[in-house]
C-alpha cells in the first residue's frame, strides 16, 4: 500500500482527533524511523518523550518478548512476580519509598489527585468534599474530563463539560500568585516543572524551590507531573532536581516503559502512599507483570547506558549549535537538557510549514502552540547525528 492509501483509510475509519504529519512509519531503529516507502527520519519528538531510550531498544524488547511468553496479565486479585521488583527498583532509582502503577500518564494524575484529596481528608482535616487543587495556566496535565477541567486551553474544554470543580488555576512561572490562592482548604499544588505541551516554558529560577517551601510552610502537598520531562529528558533524573526540589509526589509515565508498553506511576512517602486501601483505587492492567517487566529493563537502561548524562552533554550541544544559527526567524531558544523549543518570530509565521519542511529533509518534529517547534530526540543521540541534524535545522529554519 502506499503512503496516501494508508492516509486515506485512517482519516475515512479514525476519529480526527489528531493532526499528524503525513508520514506513514513502518519501523525504527534507535533515533531513526521509516516510512513505508523506506525514506528514513530522524525521529525529533520521540513520541513526546516516551521514547527516551530510542527505537526498540534490544534489551526492553528482549524482556518483552521473553516475559510475553511467559505470564502477561495477573489483573491485581492476584500477586506477578514482577511486580515486587518493579516497585522495589523505582523505590531504589529515585529514593521515594512507596509508589503505584499505573498505564497512561492521565490514568497517574487521576491517581495522585485523588491520592491528595484523601491526604486532605484524612490527614489535613480539610472538610469533606472542600479541598481545593491548585494549577497553573497553560498546563498540560492529560486529557480525561477532571484534567480538563482545570485546563487553560478553551480547545480542549470548550465541548466537554460539565467540569470537577476543586481547582484554582494560577499564572505559571509566579510563586506570589501561588501563595495568594493558598487557603486553608487547599490540598495540593500540582505543576510540571517545564511546561512541555505549553511550548516548552521554563519557569524563573527558584521557582520550583519557592513553591516547594510555601507548599511546606502551609501543609499543602506539592505534585511535580514529570511525565514527560522526568526520566532523564532534560540531563538529570527529574526535572525538579535542577532546584533540588524533592516533591511530595512525582507523576512519571511515557519513557517508564521506553516506548513499548503503556506504564505509568505515582512515587511518593509511604505516609502518603499508605492512604490508599484496597479497593479505593485500581485498575486491570496496572501493575501487570509485562508492564512492569518492561519497565524494569526501560529503567535499567536509562541509568546503565548513561542516558540521564547524555541528555545533559548532547542537549547542551544540540542548543549551542542551535543558538550559533542565523537568528532571522528565531525568537527564542528554551532548552534544559534535550528539550529543546524553539520559539519562532510572529515575522516568521506559524511553526507548521517549517515542521513540514523538515519532513521533507528527513527529521521529524512537531509544532507546538503554534510558534513552538520542539526538538526532543531520543536521548541516545549522538554528536555525529546532530551534526547531520544540524545543516538541515540550518537551512530550514533561515528561509
Ligand atoms: C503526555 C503527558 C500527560 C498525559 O499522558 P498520557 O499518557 O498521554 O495520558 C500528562 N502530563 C504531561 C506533562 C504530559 O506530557
Amino acid at each position: 500500500m502506499k503512503t496516501n492509501e494508508y492516509i486515506d483509510l485512517e482519516d475515512r475509519f479514525g476519529a480526527h482527533n489528531y493532526k499528524p504529519l503525513d508520514v506513514v512509519l513502518d519501523h525504527g531503529e534507535g533515533c531513526w524511523v521509516y516510512d513505508v516507502d523506506g525514506k528514513r527520519y530522524l525521529d525529533c519528538l520521540s513520541a513526546y518523550s516516551a521514547l527516551n531510550q530510542g527505537h526498540v531498544h534490544p534489551k526492553i524488547l528482549a524482556t518483552l518478548l521473553e516475559q510475553a511468553q511467559k505470564l502477561t496479565l495477573t489483573s491485581r486479585a492476584f500477586r506477578n512476580d514482577q511486580l515486587p521488583l518493579f516497585y522495589k527498583e523505582l523505590s531504589d532509582l529515585t529514593g521515594y519509598e512507596m509508589s503505584i502503577a499505573m498505564n497512561s500518564g492521565a490514568e497517574a494524575v487521576e491517581t495522585a489527585l485523588k491520592l491528595a484529596r484523601k491526604w486532605a481528608y484524612q490527614v489535613k482535616g480539610i472538610e469533606r468534599h472542600k479541598a481545593e487543587i491548585i494549577v497553573a495556566d497553560g498546563n498540560f496535565h492529560g486529557r480525561t474530563i477532571t484534567i480538563v477541567s482545570f485546563s487553560s486551553e478553551k480547545f480542549y474544554r470548550d465541548d466537554f463539560g460539565p467540569f470537577t470543580p476543586g481547582f484554582v488555576i494560577v499564572k505559571y512561572g509566579d510563586a506570589d500568585a501561588i501563595e495568594k490562592a493558598i487557603n486553608p482548604n487547599t490540598a495540593a499544588v500540582m505543576l510540571e516543572p517545564i511546561q512541555g505541551e505549553g511550548g516548552v516554558i521554563i519557569p524563573p529560577e527558584g521557582y520550583l524551590k519557592r513553591v516547594s517551601e510555601l507548599c511546606k510552610k502551609n501543609n499543602v502537598l506539592f505534585i511535580a507531573d514529570e511525565i514527560q520531562t522526568g526520566l532523564g529528558r532534560t540531563g538529570k533524573l527529574f526535572a525538579c532536581d535542577h532546584e533540588g526540589v524533592k516533591p511530595d509526589m512525582i507523576i512519571i509515565g511515557k519513557a517508564l516503559s521506553g516506548g513499548f508498553y503503556p506504564v505509568s506511576a505515582v512515587l511518593s512517602s509511604a505516609a502518603i502512599m499508605g492512604l490508599f486501601r484496597p479497593g479505593e483505587h485500581g485498575s486491570t492492567f496496572g501493575g501487570n507483570p509485562l508492564g512492569a517487566a518492561v519497565a524494569r529493563t526501560a529503567l535499567k537502561v536509562l541509568t546503565e547506558e548513561g542516558l540521564i548524562e547524555n541528555a545533559a552533554r548532547m542537549g547542551e550541544y544540540f542548543s549551542d549549535q542551535l543558538a550559533e544559527m542565523p537568528q532571522k526567524n528565531i525568537q527564542e531558544i528554551r532548552a534544559r537538557g534535550l528539550l529543546i523549543g524553539v520559539q519562532m518570530k510572529t515575522s516568521a509565521g506559524i511553526a507548521r510549514p517549517y515542521c513540514e519542511a523538515l519532513q521533507e529533509k528527513g527529521i521529524l518534529a512537531k509544532e507546538t502552540h503554534e510558534s513552538t517547534i520542539r526538538f526532543a530526540p531520543p536521548l541516545i543521540i549522538e554528536k555525529e547525528t546532530i551534526d547531520w541534524a544540524m545543516t538541515h535545522i540550518r537551512e530550514v529554519l533561515a528561509k
